[in-house]
Formats: C-alpha cells, sequence, structure tokens
C-alpha cells in the first residue's frame, strides 16, 4: 500500500505538470477538473488526498462507491465512471456529481425514471468508444447520433459532455486519435437541437496518457496510479 506521504508528493507532481501543459498549450488551468480515481484505495488515502486540493473521485463500482460516500462529507464529489448495470441505477442517483459511463438508451431510461422519481436530475457523460476495442464499454462513433435523436421523453437529465478511454499502446499518435475524435464528436453535437444535451465537458485522460489529453482539450482528467500507485485488486 502507498505510503500517505507519497500521496502529498504526487498530487503536488501533477498539479504541476497540468500547469505547465497548461501554460505550454495556453489552456486555462482552472477549466481542467484533476478526478483521483480511488477505485481499490482505501478511505484514508482519499481524505489524504482531500487535504492536497483533490475535491472529486472517481469510482467504478456501485458497491465501493456507496462505501465510501458513506464515510463521506458533502464537500466531496464521488464521480461513477465504470460501467453501471441497470438493476444498480437506484442505489447512485442523488449520490454522485456525474455519471460518466452512460452507454445505452436502456441505462439512460433507468437513470431518467429513478432520477424523476426522485425530483432531480442528474448530471451525466456519454461514454464513447473511441479506440474501437471490442473489450471496451460505449458508444460508437457512428452510434451516438442515434442516441441522441432518441432522447426525446428524457427530462430528468442532463447530458453535459463526453467521457472515453484512450487505447492502451505506446503509440502516442493512436492514443491523440481517441482524443481528437472525442473532441470533434463534442463540438459536432455540442447543443444537438435538446434541451438536455449541453455537452461542454471532455473526460479523458488517465495516469499515463493525460499530458496528450490536455493538449486535445481535455476538461475532466480521472487519473488513479499516478496519485495513489499501483493498485492491488486482491485486497
Ligand atoms: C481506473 C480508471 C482510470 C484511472 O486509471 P489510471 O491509469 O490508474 O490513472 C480512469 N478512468 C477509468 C474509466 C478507470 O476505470
Amino acid at each position: 500500500m502507498i505510503k500517505l506521504n507519497d500521496i502529498e508528493i504526487n498530487i503536488n507532481k501533477i498539479f504541476s505538470k497540468i500547469h505547465d501543459k497548461c501554460e505550454k498549450t495556453h489552456r486555462d488551468f482552472d477549466e481542467i477538473k484533476l478526478i483521483a480515481v480511488s477505485k481499490t484505495v482505501d478511505f484514508n488515502s482519499v481524505l489524504e488526498a482531500v487535504k492536497y486540493g483533490i475535491t472529486d473521485f472517481g469510482e467504478n463500482k456501485v458497491q465501493e462507491l456507496n462505501q465510501k460516500i458513506s464515510q463521506s462529507n458533502e464537500k466531496i464529489n464521488f464521480h461513477l465512471i465504470g460501467h453501471l448495470q441497470t438493476n444498480k441505477v437506484k442505489n447512485i442517483i442523488g449520490k454522485v456529481k456525474t455519471i460518466q459511463s452512460v452507454d445505452s438508451l436502456r441505462l439512460t431510461k433507468e437513470i431518467n425514471a429513478i432520477s424523476k422519481s426522485l425530483n432531480l436530475i442528474s448530471d451525466c457523460l456519454i461514454q464513447v468508444n473511441t479506440s474501437l476495442e471490442e473489450s471496451k464499454f460505449g458508444l460508437k462513433e457512428n452510434e451516438l447520433e442515434i442516441f441522441l435523436d432518441s432522447l426525446f421523453e428524457i427530462h430528468n437529465i442532463r447530458f453535459i459532455g463526453l467521457m472515453t478511454i484512450g487505447t492502451l499502446t505506446e503509440d502516442e499518435k493512436k492514443i491523440r486519435n481517441c482524443f481528437k475524435k472525442l473532441r470533434f464528436l463534442k463540438e459536432k453535437y455540442s447543443n444537438y437541437n435538446s434541451d438536455i444535451v449541453k455537452l461542454k465537458e471532455l473526460s479523458m485522460g488517465m495516469t499515463n496518457d493525460y499530458e496528450i489529453a490536455i493538449e486535445e482539450g481535455s476538461t475532466m482528467l480521472r487519473i488513479g496510479t499516478a496519485i495513489f500507485g499501483e493498485r492491488n485488486y486482491l485486497l
């Protein structure tokens, strides 16, 4: 397990890298949110990260997310970044800042229904499979328009952006292409003829590719390993 001390060092290092990248690319540091991905990480480490300026955390499993939220306070934001099963939607609505992994109309309808029953609007991102790897969740580029065309009965969701996972490769060009594609789609559909679709956010960039993601316009970086160290899935 990572030493708490290292979390401070890691966070400072990342903030400073984001800063440098922003200067080089003439971007505003404040328009980039660092989401610390805390899956498999214990709550003490979360609290340590909060001490050094992290306000937002990403989790990929509903159960673990709820465990963390139950120990948390309202100053900490949680985001669901992993695949969400329809039958678990009821366990997270109203508790997370965003659901970043919306990847089907069926899931959208369920999020909408539960949000409606609780009289609230849920902020969501649409996950796009930009790498076209079969193992990845997300709508394919050519499915996005049909999806957006199908939202006419949805009133309790706001789609505020797009999310993607860059392809896992050493080839920087291929990673960059994923991010370029996401940005292109955001611009194409940013006000897609709908009150509920206002795409502003680009959630892209992880430990190994966040600097490329900043260059390509990311507004939400989801970084785990570079903050909390290698994950131990056996815990
Ligand atoms: C685990 C995870 C991350 C963080 O990955 P690191 O490489 O550890 O930074 C980001 N996004 C998603 C969707 C994840 O599941």
